[in-house]
């Protein structure tokens, strides 16, 4: 056998993730009943063995910073550490997988309801009283038997991270591995919510009064599931148009949808297949599978456009870039270019020429869409707050709970509960990832709309661009030093402020 080098697992590495993403597409869209991923860890067990972290630790540690060396060792590293945590872990995640699957939460009245449907019912039960005590039912099966575990998992991780000893710390170790300073985010965080308070504060008191009775300050978490589901405007996102829709779209762009056949779009019905459309990368950038079973709506077409984002990433890049660059980096850059995408259901000069819902309807999605947007927004701000808390490791655990419910509560004012304290985290901070892509989409808009125009995304001129420019590097470089790049603002929430403001004045 070769000795490893980085070679060796850049090559080895690559077939492991080819493996392991046809695994799960496979399985997701309905192809195979389940995923088989133990054998595949087997099969590969050279390239997540111990002999790998240290290769790719001693890499990013003698690397000059900065240098390209250090750029392609900090990608490998922190591939390293999330792929041999999760193998660590595999085995409580399958505890967790299979406990998810299975529990049914059972209410006073006798009636029980799949774990996994909970958020449906809750959003869909027009009974007040009904979806409160579901949730009431819901948070007890929680707080007993999935936190301790989730808790469990959060603990174990960041554990494991620590005695790595890439930094002093869960959030350094994060933070050196990113390239993201989640201290100057998190602050940034605080100021967009502090600036958007007043703002936030208007609107909200108007949908909850109009939509759901009730008085600002009454309403839970699991009203604001009702409330976000608003299918009032489904009848304008026909399930038959989605995907010509959006095809056409990209085609007047002036670029393949289905990047000259590399993207590879599955429509058909299938027993086990995923209701919510996905990409799934199988090799890069040669064989990218865009998956869906369209129902129609306006999230169906959300979902859609993301995953189309991704998938034109995926289709599109450059297949000499090293493997790190193509599989790994810094994945606010593909969050990034889907929410540029989904984001272009908020654009007016879009909806009116690629949904039905004609131009005197415009005006009242964009205005309900931005307030979703800033709902959701205010909440993955405020995550990102509390999750450093969690890891920052002052906070003592059993204070956490209640930390949650002040941070998420007063952020997004539906009040939490302190159930989900462990549950609702995204783990590695993959919240700030979707941060910095939020702040991406928005500053490349502006750049698009100043080199193409406003309905760049149907400019001939526009589509080779993002391809050649966008694109074609794959994730080589941080979402900031992209941005710099290709001339675009300076990634902040300033754009998006602005775009959210834009919504709700239509
Ligand atoms: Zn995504």
């Amino acid at each position: 056998m070769a000795d490893l080098t980085l070679a060796v697992l850049r090559q080895g590495g690559e077939a492991f993730m080819e493996a392991l993403s046809r695994e799960q597409y496979l399985a997701i869209s309905g192809h195979k009943p389940n995923a088989d991923l133990r054998p595949i860890y087997e099969r590969f067990a050279r390239v997540l063995g111990p002999g790998a972290l240290e290769l790719t630790r001693d890499a990013f540690r003698t690397a000059t910073a900065g240098s390209e060396e250090w750029r392609s060792a900090r990608a490998l590293l922190d591939w390293q550490v999330t792929s041999q945590a999760s193998r660590e872990l595999a085995e409580l995640d399958e505890r967790l997988i299979a406990w998810e699957a299975n529990a049914v939460i059972r209410l006073a009245d006798g009636r029980e309801v799949p774990y996994q449907r909970a958020p449906v019912e809750m959003a869909t039960e027009p009974n007040r009283d009904q979806r409160l005590a579901l949730d009431d039912a819901r948070a007890l099966l929680v707080e007993r038997e999935l936190a301790p575990m989730r808790a469990e998992r959060l603990q174990r991780e960041r554990d494991l991270v620590e005695a790595l000893e890439i930094s002093p710390g869960y959030v350094a170790a994060s933070e050196a591995l990113s390239g993201i300073d989640l201290g100057a985010l998190a602050a940034e965080c605080k100021r967009f919510l502090r600036e958007t308070e007043s703002m936030w504060a208007e609107v909200y008191g108007e949908a909850v009064r109009k939509h759901l009775g009730l008085q600002p300050g009454e309403a839970t978490r699991a009203d604001a599931l009702a409330l976000m589901r608003a299918t009032r405007f489904d009848p304008y996102f026909p399930a038959a148009d989605m995907e010509p829709a959006v095809r056409r779209q990209v085609t007047e762009m002036g670029t393949s949808p289905v990047a000259d056949g590399r993207i590879i779009y599955d429509l058909g019905p299938r027993p086990g297949k995923r209701s919510r459309a996905f990409c799934a990368p199988v090799r890069i950038p040669r064989e990218v599978y865009l998956v869906l079973l369209p129902h129609g709506g306006a999230t169906d077409y959300r979902t859609l456009l993301h995953e189309l984002g991704h998938a034109l990433h995926f289709g599109n890049m450059r297949d000499d870039l090293p493997f790190e660059y193509r599989w790994l980096g810094d994945n606010s850059i593909t969050e990034g270019y889907a929410m540029l995408f989904d984001h272009l259901l908020h654009d007016a000069g879009w909806l009116a020429r690629y949904s039905a819902l004609g131009r005197t309807r415009v005006g009242e999605y964009r205005r309900a869409a931005a307030f979703e947007e800033l709902q959701f927004l205010r909440r993955y701000a405020a995550k990102l707050v509390y999750e450093l808390e969690l890891y920052g490791g002052e906070t003592p655990w059993s204070s956490l709970p209640d930390a949650y419910v002040d941070i998420l509560s007063s952020a997004t004012t539906f009040r939490y509960r302190t159930a989900d304290a462990f549950v609702d985290v995204d783990p590695g901070f993959y919240s700030a990832r979707y941060l910095r892509a939020w702040q991406l989409q928005a500053a490349l808009r502006e750049m698009l709309t100043a080199r193409f125009d406003e309905d760049w995304y149907r400019n001939p001129r526009a589509g080779p661009w993002l391809v050649r420019e966008l694109f074609a590097e794959g994730q080589r470089e941080l979402a900031s030093e992209l941005a710099e790049r290709v001339g675009a603002p300076a990634l902040s929430f300033d754009p998006v402020v602005k775009a959210i403001e834009a919504g709700l004045a239509a």
